[in-house]
């Protein structure tokens, strides 16, 4: 698998393949035609790649940052872009990916238009669903990695152990170590009069 999914929907793992947004040079994962037609196939989406070309690429990095939008806006309480909105309703209305059954189990047909309508649908069912107020991002504060915390009392901090909850955990046992070595060496170093 070369893509992550920890957000818990397409709505926000799409959105996620440009991760790192809190960075100065956030990463992107959707580098090429051919790692958004991996994408589809590892969100569950399709059974095989689907066949994208440059034009794709590009159609699919417009809705996902439109995507974005509408996801930061619902968190933050705020009216969406309507630019935003236009399009990820524009996609919603397209016709999805269609399975068929044959002798050697579940294909899928699929187009990257047809594939992105799919996100865009779980978009307007994400948003206007029960799991908006469960919505949150990750704890490191590089990662803007959106998922929805089902944990009890609301405890998940990371969108994953690896690598942020154990980027964070490292960070924060070497600052601790480092406060302990600071205050052994005070107690130990010279006193003066
Ligand atoms: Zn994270």
């Amino acid at each position: 698998m070369r893509h992550a999914f920890p957000g818990g929907t397409p709505a926000l793992d799409f959105p996620g393949t440009l991760r790192f947004r809190h960075r100065t040079e956030p990463r992107e994962d959707l580098d090429s035609p051919a790692s958004l037609g991996a994408w589809f196939r590892e969100a569950g989406i399709t059974v095989d790649d689907v066949p994208a070309g440059p034009a794709d690429l590009r159609e699919a990095l417009t809705l996902r940052e439109a995507v974005h939008q509408l996801v930061r806006a619902a968190m933050a309480g705020e009216d969406y872009d309507r630019e935003a909105l236009a399009l990820v309703n524009e996609y919603a209305r397209k016709s999805t990916p269609v399975p068929q059954l044959t002798p050697g189990g579940r294909q899928v047909e699929a187009t990257v238009e047809q594939g992105l309508a799919y996100v865009a649908r779980d978009v307007v069912l994400t948003l206007s669903g029960p799991d908006v107020p469960l919505l949150k991002e990750c704890g490191n504060p590089e990662c803007s990695q959106v998922f929805v915390d089902r944990s009890r009392g609301a405890r998940r901090e990371w969108c994953a152990m690896d690598p942020c909850g154990n980027k964070i955990k490292a960070a924060a046992y070497r600052a601790r170590k480092r406060a302990n070595g600071l205050l052994a060496a005070r107690r130990s170093g010279p006193r003066s009069a």
